[in-house]
């Protein structure tokens, strides 16, 4: 994991201190000296971490953090405040500037570069949804992005995995003031709870009696639906093997007992925020991604779906030797209905035909917006006689019953035309099938309308 880690310090031996460690694991460091500084070099330069001294002359680093988070140009940066050991007050000030994590001074090996990574990883992940994100904004879809730190942290769902009760009682109840909080002493079943249900962080004790709490960390991890749920483990000390094992299979964070209540809350917090920040991007993402497939107006698979698709299916019917037809429907004189009733009752027109459509093909169908009043569906295993059957009941449901249209009495008569190709034996395009179903189409149109026309064989 190479990452860009800028180290911010008013005390030349702590900068120097902090970088050398860092290198040491290969990632890549810059430095500055004082707030401002710092600012400078986040806006200028790609960030993937700050280590931030809170005690700066000048701008202090609460000062800084809040300058960063409250920038669009910086607030997904992760922010670590190195914090003195006796100031245990700083650490909530600094979450509550929007400190993403905090490291004690002296900062030990494996808290910093434990903290490091995991943020690091956090922010990889992000930046791949924003992009995304970003990417299919362009299609008319508007992400609502928002800052981690504007993320609440609190009314979590969490499950306390430990057997020991008289600690889980202690934590259940510092956790109870801000969270909804379960207890489990019985890994296996505690497991169970977390496949079913919809908890937002696992806490798990490292010292269950007879069960190796890492094996119950790597089940949470290998259960597909559950498997970014953020787990917090208790260590009885540093031990750093297990907790290096814990943190390679995606722990994502630890508390060293004696446990601080305030580092307690403020972590589970964190990652609450986190899980919910994630979740929220990759709905945002989903979202845009259906969208870009989606036509606005009816609902059915756009344009650019369906000649991204039509290729697989074209392949897939070819190299087996099985049916497959295409239908190309037009409304007729659609052009007099927006002329006599208006574009909206034309809107209407277009997404009842939809409905109506969308209900007479079958599920495996693809059904799709071609463009303006065009429509394509593409029938697997279909030949041209059953395409023709089907073709013709949705031209009898539609000429069948006028269409109903918001704010009017009248109802508007409808009609289609629709042009039917099928795949033969010569090796074909889906290009071509779709040419062959427009001519077919034109032929219906000419005809007189209000008909079906399968192509000549
Ligand atoms: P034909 O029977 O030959 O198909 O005649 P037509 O009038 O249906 O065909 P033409 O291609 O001349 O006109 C299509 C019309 O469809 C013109 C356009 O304004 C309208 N149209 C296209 N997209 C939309 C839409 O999204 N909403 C509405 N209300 N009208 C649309
Ligand atoms: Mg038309
Ligand atoms: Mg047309």
């Amino acid at each position: 994991m190479t990452a860009q880690v800028l180290v911010v310090d008013d005390i030349l031996a702590n900068v120097k201190l902090l970088e050398a460690r860092l290198n040491a694991e290969y990632f890549d460091v810059l430095t500055a000296m004082s707030g401002p500084d710092a600012l400078a070099i986040c806006e200028r330069s790609q960030c993937d971490i700050i280590l931030l001294d809170v005690m700066m002359p000048g701008m202090d680093g609460f000062e800084v953090c809040r300058r960063l988070k409250s920038n669009p140009r910086t607030h997904h940066i992760p922010v670590i405040m190195v914090t003195a050991l006796d100031q245990v007050g700083d650490r909530v000030r600094g979450l509550e500037a929007g400190a993403d994590d905090f490291l004690t001074k002296p900062v030990s090996d494996t808290a910093l570069i434990t903290r490091v990574r995991s943020l690091v990883r956090l922010k990889q992940l992000t930046d791949e949804l924003r992009l995304r994100a970003a990417t299919t904004q362009d299609l008319g879809f508007n992400t609502p992005e928002r800052s981690f730190a504007e993320i609440d942290g609190n009314h979590g769902k969490l499950l306390l995995v430990d057997d020991r009760r008289s600690s889980s009682e202690r934590f259940a109840q510092t956790l109870r003031s801000r969270h909804q909080i379960d207890v489990e002493e019985k890994p296996q079943e505690a497991l169970f709870r977390i496949a079913e249900g919809d908890y937002e962080l696992a806490i798990v004790s490292m010292a269950l009696s007879d069960f190796d709490p890492l094996r119950l960390c790597s089940q949470i991890r290998s259960i597909e639906r559950v498997r970014h749920l953020p787990i917090l483990v208790l260590i009885d000390h540093e031990e750093e093997g297990r907790l290096m094992r814990a943190l390679d299979m995606g722990v994502n964070d630890y508390l060293v007992r004696p446990i601080d209540k305030n580092e307690m809350l403020a972590r589970v917090s964190t990652q609450i925020r986190r899980k919910r920040f994630g979740d929220r991007l990759s709905q945002a993402v989903q979202d845009s991604m259906e969208l870009a497939i989606t036509d606005g107006l009816t609902g059915l698979h756009n344009r650019r779906y369906m000649e991204n698709h039509i290729n697989t299916l074209v392949h897939d019917a070819t190299a087996r030797g099985k049916d497959l037809s295409v239908l190309i429907l037009d409304l007729d004189y659609f052009k007099s209905v927006n002329d006599s009733y208006g574009h909206q009752a034309g809107d209407d027109v277009l997404r009842e035909f939809a409905r109506r459509l969308r209900k007479s093909v079958r599920g495996v169908d693809l059904v799709c917006r071609y463009g303006g009043e065009e429509f394509v569906v593409i029938m697997p295993e279909t030949n041209t006689g059953l395409a023709y059957t089907v073709a013709e009941r949705i031209r009898e449901r539609i000429a069948a019953a006028p269409f109903a249209i918001t704010g009017r009495t009248r109802e508007i008569p409808v009609t289609i035309s629709v042009g039917i190709a099928s795949l033969n034996d010569s090796a074909q395009t889906a290009e071509a099938l779709l040419e062959r179903a427009d001519h077919a189409l034109y032929a219906a149109k000419r005809d007189g309308r209000n008909r079906v026309v399968a192509e000549a064989a």
